[in-house]
């Protein structure tokens, strides 16, 4: 089996065949949903996000299908003027469509990969009520700081911020106090399979769900919220991606510890590609880096030879994303490659 450094769907966690095997043996999988096991199922992983990832008591856990899904959540459920949208890549740019093909005075502002947000020159009018930012943007390998985050909502206190932190939650501490919507999907940070999304939201953003009062879809916040109260979902969910999630936040070290490593992790991938001579960072400014993706631009042909050999070496390097596939690779940084498998490929890119 190679081992896959691509962000997403990514390497799952080790201890994935034993939480599995376990989920049978415990008879979960058969679980209905409006049971007792489903309810303490959902509401012990709500407590573990609070534990380990320092979800605010007043926060909601809600579960959806993926980080696609809540971006159309969001302008369904949540808009009630118009979003401002500020990004950089391609993932961002998705999540401005969707909400754009819900609410055509949507608005995009783009800011170049090595730019970071200047809080100070924003001017976002009264049309518009919520503000969209993409976290992590795993198609150029870019974040924006806590920091930046929390600058914006500073000096917009009314506004609804919406934070996409799908390759980042599970990876590095984020304050949940500075925004009102977060979500993510499994298959990044958490190491886990595809198929189930996560999406955090504040009293605010519940009391402004409520405010617009859309209903009737399957997927309309309200009635996502009415269920969530007794620990349920209003449909038959993916309980065996659910137990998973519990069974990774469970063996999971608090976050700020699941930050550190991964910090000092980038660092030295970061050395190593500075010291190679036919590669170099995709993003020039450390400012505008991300801590769990990184993005390695080259010529073509070196792009390709190197992916090739580090099959050789029984891994996969993530392909570049979009109009950056001929000439980029990504690393994903995520906690589920152990430190000696990232040694491994460091050595490995020594080489160059
Ligand atoms: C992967 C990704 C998505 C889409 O996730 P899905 O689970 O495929 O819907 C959205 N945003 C970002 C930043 C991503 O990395």
């Amino acid at each position: 089996m190679k081992l896959t450094f691509a962000p997403g769907p990514s390497k799952v966690y080790d201890k994935l065949p034993e939480y599995m095997q376990d989920a049978y043996r415990e008879g979960i999988l058969s679980a209905n949903h409006r049971s007792a096991v489903f309810m303490d199922l959902y509401q012990e992983t709500e407590t573990l996000f609070r534990e380990k990832l320092h979800l605010p008591e007043d926060y909601k856990l809600l579960f959806t299908s993926s980080a696609t899904e809540n971006w159309e959540i969001i302008a369904q459920s949540v808009v009630e003027s118009a979003a401002y949208h500020i990004f950089s890549g391609s993932f961002g740019k998705k999540w401005y469509d969707y909400a754009k093909h819900i609410e055509p005075k949507t608005h995009a502002h783009r800011i170049a990969p090595d730019e970071t947000i200047d809080v100070a020159s924003l001017e976002i009018g009264p049309e518009f009520d919520l503000i969209s930012i993409t976290q992590n943007e795993t198609s150029n390998a870019t974040q924006v700081r806590g920091n930046i985050i929390a600058e914006i909502a500073n000096k917009y206190p009314d506004k609804i911020i919406a934070v996409d932190t799908t390759s980042s939650m599970g990876g590095i501490e984020l304050n949940f106090q500075k925004a009102d919507i977060w979500y993510a999907s499994v298959q990044k940070c958490f190491g886990l399979p595809a198929g189930l999304g996560v999406l955090l939201v504040s009293p605010r953003a519940i009391a402004k769900a409520e405010a617009k009062g859309e209903k009737g879809r399957y997927n309309s916040l309200n009635f996502m919220l009415e269920n969530a109260v007794q620990y349920q979902t209003h449909y038959t969910p993916n309980v065996f991606g659910i137990y998973l999630l519990k069974r990774v936040l469970k063996d999971l070290k608090e976050i700020q510890h699941v930050e550190s490593r991964l910090v000092t992790r980038m660092r030295k991938l970061e050395d190593a590609i500075a010291k190679t001579t036919k590669f170099r960072m995709l993003v020039q400014n450390a400012e505008a880096r991300s801590t769990t993706v990184l993005a390695v631009e080259g010529r073509g042909e070196f792009i390709s030879q190197i992916k090739k050999a580090a099959e050789k070496e029984g891994m996969q390097l993530g392909g570049g994303y979009g109009p950056l596939k001929p000439t980029s690779f990504r690393i994903a940084n995520f906690p589920a490659i152990t430190d000696a498998e990232m040694d491994n490929l460091i050595q490995f890119l020594k080489q160059y």
